[in-house]
């Protein structure tokens, strides 16, 4: 359906008066991709979205449609789709006429508009409802208006800016699974927007990762799962233990890091020399807890707090010298509880420290604090 073979955005720039919200973003989108881009909240995602439809005019960088120039041309004539948070449906007209809307606006006959209309209805599973007005409908349902509106002409591309974030956390999760549906059943490219990593993780094929405007990493959910480029990406991975640490030694891709006196074996992503500062990056269900006699990356703790969470429970627990780690386990412990601690080397992630890395919530997080 895609009337292209690739979307590029060559260093594409937006400003706001003084202030850099994206910075050269280059990115090529190969079409039946699902590109997800995400970040915290003020990365530029919604900036860089924008910069798409042609809601925003770019400060710097061109965007091409295969050969043709397509960032200065009005949004009406990019052909695109797109759903937002808020779902912005004609609260007058009734679930069938609001998707025929635009099918209306271009014109098209009245019998292919019917044809179109009722396919879109029955892909978001609606037929139930297209004479309801949307103030009859739940949150999920105009959701799905808002989905079959944004495909029902067949656009090149579909644009969605957090369109899951309205809603409750099960029709969340159903939503998910709809969309990707959706976009393999109708061979769409989409751009997905999102700050949920998990929600990005599961629906796209490739992952932008922003900070501060800048792009951090483009990959795969396995790349940006198992190897994030810089410790801010881990951070925003899931990588719930961040410990600041000086480096020991170095040998290869693995070296020691000492962060409040523990000393750490690890697999180094980017370079570093002995001596100098380093973030160590483990996950919560990477931490072994009381598993057999494993005697690299051990430690003792004392549990603090235990959150239960089905079948794991999350805990927090402190090591002898003042370290705090994030954990999860099957085991059963109870705040006050003595534990074994140990992380396999290869799950042991060292980044090289950036001047950030000095922050508070770093230091918070490295036990630095107490
Ligand atoms: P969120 O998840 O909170 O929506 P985001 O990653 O989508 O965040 P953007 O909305 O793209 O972030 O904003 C990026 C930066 O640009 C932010 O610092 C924001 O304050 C700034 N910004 C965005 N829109 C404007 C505007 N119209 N005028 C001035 N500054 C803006």
């Amino acid at each position: 359906m895609s009337a292209f073979s690739q979307l590029r955005l060559d260093g594409v720039s937006r400003r706001f008066g003084g202030q850099a919200a994206l910075t050269e973003l280059d990115l090529t989108i190969e079409a039946g991709e699902f590109i997800a881009l995400l970040g915290p909240s003020g990365c530029g995602k919604s900036t860089a979205l924008n910069c798409l439809a042609g809601l925003l005019p770019l400060t710097a960088g061109s965007i091409w449609q295969d050969e043709r120039r397509i960032d200065t041309l009005p949004p009406e004539r990019r052909g695109f789709g797109m759903v937002f948070q808020s779902y912005a449906l004609f609260p007058h007209l009734t679930v069938r006429a609001n998707i025929a809307f635009g099918l209306r606006m271009r014109r098209l006959p009245k019998e292919e508009t019917r044809r179109r209309t009722e396919e879109a209805v029955r892909l978001v599973r609606l037929e139930d409802h297209v004479d309801k007005l949307p103030g009859q409908l739940s949150g999920g349902q105009q959701q799905r208006v808002a989905i079959a509106r944004a495909v029902v002409f067949e656009p090149s591309l579909v644009l969605m800016d957090e369109p899951l974030s309205n809603l409750d956390a099960k029709l969340r999760l159903e939503m998910r699974t709809e969309i990707r549906r959706l976009h393999q059943s109708l061979g769409l490219t989409t751009v997905y927007v999102t700050h949920d990593q998990e929600e990005a993780l599961s629906l796209a094929d490739r992952l932008v990762v922003l900070r501060e405007g800048r792009v951090q990493q483009i990959g795969s959910p396995r790349e940006l799962h198992t190897r994030p480029a810089n410790w801010h990406v881990a951070d925003f991975m899931g990588y719930r233990n961040l410990w600041r640490g000086r480096v020991g030694q170095v040998d290869g891709d693995r070296a020691t890091v000492e962060p409040s006196g523990h000393r750490l074996l690890g697999e180094v992503v980017g370079s570093l020399r002995p001596g100098v500062d380093a973030v160590v990056a483990v996950r919560p269900e990477d931490i072994r807890v009381d598993g057999p006699a494993e005697t690299r990356n051990a430690m003792s703790a004392t549990v603090e707090v235990v959150e239960y969470q089905g079948r794991e429970l999350a805990a927090e627990a402190r090591t002898d010298t003042g370290l705090l780690v994030h954990l999860r386990t099957e085991h059963r412990i109870a705040p006050g509880d003595e534990i074994k601690l140990a992380i396999d080397p290869q799950r042991l992630l060292v980044y090289p420290a950036d001047a950030s890395a000095q922050t508070d919530r770093l230091a918070d997080a490295a036990g630095a604090t107490r």
